[in-house]
């Protein structure tokens, strides 16, 4: 049916003065002109079929109008007009020709913003796309502008076995841990100087001059035209002894991420004074034979990493204990670290005493290559292997005393054991009588069979302990689920004791339980107790405080 609606679009751009250009046979390409505030812009438009789950794609061509004679921010370096972001356009494919018109319009209302200098600073906030680099890098840490930091090329092969090359950038300790953690090799023995440079503007590109820049001139010209304060900071590092080498790399960090050129000077060309080399270098056109190769890079700051996502408060620089590295600890400990635990000034710290069994695999964030490691140990392995920078430790024993989280900001209970919760609740509970310095602690677990997740916060104020779920008979104040007689009996067995609910019960309850702990990271816990019903079968109990049980054997006595 949409295959159908190309002779209807066909005539609608005719009838809007496009020609067909029969010479491309992979796709329907048309040539035409759209007007923008009087001037004829020369474009293609090309598209393979109609459903526009691809856009159509629109080209600048050559002459360009006079005034459009200059890098266009929405035009990348291959002339292609950015006119709609692609994860969020909506279009009406049963309407094809409308739908042409409403993009048409959406490209000519980008060129018109170009005339008009209305979108000049959003160029700041996708610049790696102008760039045109050939090579890509990566950063391991943020700097400040006008720092000297470090960097190498390093080699590796990838899944399919290919060999590929990456800049690293970092201090010396980070790119010798990173080039371990990912079993790659060095290219130059001895790490070479990178110049850090931030930017401050958004209106980064020329408006005249060569553009992406080639040589050295053309670079530095440029970065003076666009921000004169980040060219002066690069004029004096370029004039010391560490900015004269025969091999630099100098990153720009935009708003729009960073990108780099690196610079490469033939030994016979290379000066020893710096201010003679630092004339040489800015006056180079090409001449000189000194190479200036382009770099978009790309951060893998633990910072980055964790702060695109998380628009609030994160977990960095947090104290955080977690016991119990079982089928809820072992997804929540991953959860953490994604939300920031284990980096800047904190530390996320594991408990537990149990070693993986087969058994555990099937609903566990630890797989087969961990049976029989201890599931503390196991965990903190694995992260690493995943994430290149974390502070993180373990202990693979039980938590024992509050000696165990003396540094702590929050403890979080993740065993899921009833008994030693309560035992850990008498801790917490009798530190804060004695008023020490106790950290808060989160209970996360799964009840009724499977079938739903909680999670109880306790800070010693406002509300009841752990033992303040039940009343003071030991009854549940909020019983899991609907019917009784749907509970699991009690079963007398040696060893673990076992449930059977599917991992999508652990993933959830571990999410609820990273979710209390970004509360509590904001400041802005209101319900103490919560529940989160995973079967038909469960309860529904409303997140609520938990008022203390009068004469409660824990906090009461
Ligand atoms: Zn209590």
């Amino acid at each position: 049916m949409l295959e159908s609606a190309i002779p209807e679009v066909n005539q609608w751009l005719v009838k809007n003065g496009f020609v067909r250009d029969t010479t491309k046979t992979q796709c329907f390409s048309y040539l035409g002109s759209l007007k923008c505030n009087h001037i004829d812009v020369p474009i293609e438009i090309s598209f393979v079929e109609l459903s526009f789950k691809e856009l159509p794609e629109i080209y600048l061509l050559d002459p360009r109008p006079a005034s459009l004679c200059r890098p266009l921010p929405h035009v990348e370096h291959t002339n292609k007009l950015c006119y709609l972001d692609a994860e969020t356009y909506r279009v009406d494919p049963y309407n094809p020709v409308q739908t042409f018109v409403n993009l048409l319009g959406q490209a000519r209302q980008v060129l018109v913003d170009s005339l008009s200098g209305k979108n000049t600073n959003d160029v700041g906030y996708e610049f790696s796309a102008y760039w045109g680099c050939s090579l890509r890098g990566i950063t391991l840490s943020k700097h400040q502008s006008g720092d000297f930091i470090r960097y190498n090329f390093i080699k590796y092969f990838n899944l399919a076995g290919k060999e590929q090359n990456l800049i690293v950038i970092g201090n010396d300790d980070e790119i010798l841990k990173y080039i371990n953690h990912k079993n790659a090799e060095l290219t130059f023995s001895k790490n070479k100087n990178a110049i850090w440079i931030s930017l401050s503007t958004t209106a980064l590109l020329p408006y005249r001059g060569l553009w992406p820049p080639k040589h050295f001139n053309d670079f530095y010209s440029w970065l003076e035209e666009v921000d004169s304060n980040a060219a002066k900071t690069l004029h004096k590092k370029l004039g010391t002894k560490d900015g004269t080498q025969n091999r630099l790399l100098i990153i720009l960090e935009t708003k729009g991420g960073l990108v780099g050129v690196d610079v490469k000077i033939p030994a016979e060309e290379f000066i020893q004074n710096s201010g003679r080399f630092r004339k040489q270098l800015l006056l180079d056109k090409g001449k000189s034979r000194i190479m200036l190769n382009r770099v978009v890079i790309d951060d893998l700051s633990p910072k980055f990493i964790t702060s695109r996502n998380i628009v609030d408060k994160n977990l960095v620089s947090k104290n955080i204990v977690l016991i119990g590295c079982g089928t809820i600890g072992g997804y929540l400990s991953r959860l953490l670290v994604q939300a920031g635990a284990g980096q800047g000034n904190g530390q996320l710290t594991l408990y537990d005493s149990q070693s993986l069994s087969s058994g555990n695999i099937g609903r566990h964030y630890l797989d087969e290559n961990y049976l029989y490691e201890n599931k503390a140990e196991a965990c903190v392995h694995k992260l690493q292997g995943e994430f290149h920078s974390l502070k993180i430790n373990f202990f693979p024993r039980e938590f024992l005393s509050m000696n165990d989280a003396r540094n702590a900001d929050i403890v979080i209970d993740a065993t899921g054991r009833e008994p030693f919760s309560l035992s850990l609740n008498e801790l917490f509970v009798e530190c804060h009588n004695k008023n020490e310095r106790c950290p808060d602690i989160l209970y996360v677990w799964i009840d009724g069979n499977g079938y739903c997740g909680r999670t109880l916060y306790y800070n010693g104020k406002d509300s009841g302990c752990y033992r303040c779920l039940q009343d003071l008979s030991g009854k549940d104040k909020f019983p899991p689920l609907k019917s009784e007689n749907d509970l699991i009996p009690m079963t007398y067995q040696c060893g673990e004791s076992y449930v059977p609910y599917p991992p999508s019960v652990s993933v959830q309850a571990a999410a609820i339980g990273l979710e209390r702990v970004l509360e509590w990271a904001n400041g802005n816990i209101v319900h103490h107790f919560s529940n989160r019903k995973f079967h038909k079968k469960a309860r529904e109990h409303k997140d609520q405080s938990l008022t203390v049980t009068s004469g409660c054997p824990a906090c009461q006595k």
